[in-house]
């Protein structure tokens, strides 16, 4: 099956909704021959039109060219891709949950609609009849949004920000990463560099901050693998935060204790002791072969004794990762996984969708998309979620998704992960620390928007880190800007 699109400056949409369809059909730039399976669609002068032909058989679906935006019509191209929705909706028999819907914040569309007056009803219209969303999936994006806002407000809040600081090292590469990671076994040379330059740059962003008189709200340090780092370095980097910045204040600590073949006791009393109000243990999986398949070194029963040491360390608010659609894993699997992880009682659980990445060894090995169970199936086990006492608070969709699907963070009532909900949701200025960091600045109530960003890689991050330095005035400066100048970035 071959995707093939003329008449369209571009065919993203077109070609994404396709592939809702046919995730490995590959894009043609020459017309299919005669006999070839295609989807062909085309926009010319005077219509749309989209064939669909597999073997035999063929399907055929033609719309005139839609009203221009300004008169109340669509764009061709979300016209053209509407049209190649609803023909390989009725060839395939395939409804997919999210329908037409390519955007990656479902939520924040909400709240943009709602901020923009419009009613309920026409949101329901939007969602169901306009994009074809499921009624399922449509609910628990609104609940969501309805539980997020009155922790939008507190971010909102003019000139509040979050830091967030990458620690980009892990044990070993997962197969579905494709994160700039460095291995901890090759790279440990440069651990100590790296959190010496990082300690320096937590303590520019706090000069910088208080030039632009901004508030700190919360703090998350992720990777990576934070604890990648030994304890030493852990109270260097935690210490340095303390030093620079009024703990009692913020909101909420993060820091993402990740993998359990790195993370020991000691560790765990460290980050419990230098102000993390809340921890990440991910396990991914509870299965042994499936984390054995995904290149990870340890096992399920590392997984229970870290969280067991978590708690003896004083962890009250943890959160824990498990991935649907893991190479070799099965609905059954999924469940057990899912039952293992509500057992233990974590404050919060993110259910992830599996996302093959181009620079992930998944896809650079070359797996097809039928090597994977399958993952709608997986989700709807996540009513298990509810049954226990976690509600959905989070939820975005990425790129390349299985089937398309979500990631959705659910919590005890009490415990959302504020932090989570601020990047998602795009409301916040972010100041990132470390290599690959991305600054984030939003003033006017996200009309004026820049972002800076740090070097990828950190042996370049330590190399070049005067450079780093010298960017992070552009915070202030932002702040400096005449209000009145629009700058997007
Ligand atoms: S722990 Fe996370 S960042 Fe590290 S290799 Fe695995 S997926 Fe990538």
């Amino acid at each position: 099956m071959k995707i093939y699109i003329t008449g369209l400056p571009s065919g993203y949409e077109v070609e994404h909704l396709a592939r809702l369809f046919y995730p490995m059909a590959p894009l043609t730039l020459t017309p299919p021959e005669p006999a070839e399976d295609c989807l062909w669609a085309e926009k010319t002068d005077t219509g749309l039109r989209v064939l669909v032909r597999q073997g035999e058989k063929s399907k055929t679906l033609e719309a005139p060219l839609p009203l221009p935006v300004e008169q109340g019509g669509e764009t061709p191209e979300f016209a053209l891709a509407s049209l190649t929705y609803d023909l390989l909706r009725q060839w395939t028999g395939i409804r997919p949950p999210w329908g037409k819907m390519t955007g990656v914040r479902p939520v924040r569309l909400i709240h943009d609609k709602r901020a923009a007056g419009w009613s309920a009803e026409q949101i329901d219209r939007f969602f169901l009849q306009r994009f074809d969303c499921s009624e399922q999936k449509y609910e628990m994006a609104k609940e969501i949004a309805d539980l997020q806002e009155p922790i939008l407000r507190l971010g909102n809040a003019p000139k509040t920000y979050s830091l967030y600081i990458g620690i980009p090292f892990c044990p070993s590469r997962c197969s579905y990463c494709s994160f700039v990671s460095c291995n901890l076994d090759r790279d440990r040379k440069l651990v100590q560099p790296y959190v010496d330059c990082l300690c320096k740059e937590v303590a520019e962003i706090r000069v910088q901050a208080e030039r632009a008189g901004l508030t700190l709200c919360s703090i998350y340090i992720g990777g990576g693998t934070p604890t990648s780092l030994s304890a030493a370095q852990l109270r260097q980097l935690m210490g340095t935060v303390r030093e620079n910045f009024d703990l009692t204040k913020v909101v909420e600590y993060t820091v993402e204790a990740g993998r359990p073949d790195c993370t020991d006791a000691e560790k765990l009393a460290v980050i419990k002791e230098y102000g993390a109000t809340r921890i990440s243990i991910n396990p991914q999986t509870f299965s042994d072969a499936v984390l054995a398949n995904i290149g990870r070194k340890h096992s399920a029963q590392d997984i229970l004794d870290c969280y067991a040491d978590a708690r003896r360390a004083g962890h009250e608010d943890i959160n824990m990762d498990l991935i649907a659609g893991l190479p070799g894993d099965t609905v059954e699997g999924f469940e057990h996984s899912l039952r293992q992880a509500i057992a233990l009682q974590p404050e919060n659980i993110t259910v992830h969708t599996l996302t093959l990445k181009r620079a992930s060894r998944i896809v650079i090995e070359d797996q097809k998309e039928n090597d994977y169970a399958d993952v709608a199936a997986m989700l709807e086990k996540c009513h298990l979620l509810a049954e226990a006492g976690y509600r959905p608070y989070y939820l975005y969709r990425q790129k390349n998704t299985l089937q398309n699907l979500e990631n959705v963070g659910w919590c005890k009532p009490g415990h959302e992960g504020y932090y989570n909900i601020y990047i998602m949701e795009e409301v916040q200025t972010i100041l990132s620390a470390g290599a690959g960091g991305s600054t984030k600045l939003v003033a006017d109530g996200g009309k004026r928007m820049q972002r800076i960003f740090n070097f990828k890689y950190p042996n370049e991050y330590i190399q070049r880190f005067a450079e780093v330095l010298d960017r992070k005035k552009g915070v202030a400066e932002f702040y400096d800007h005449d209000l009145g100048t629009e700058t997007t970035g």
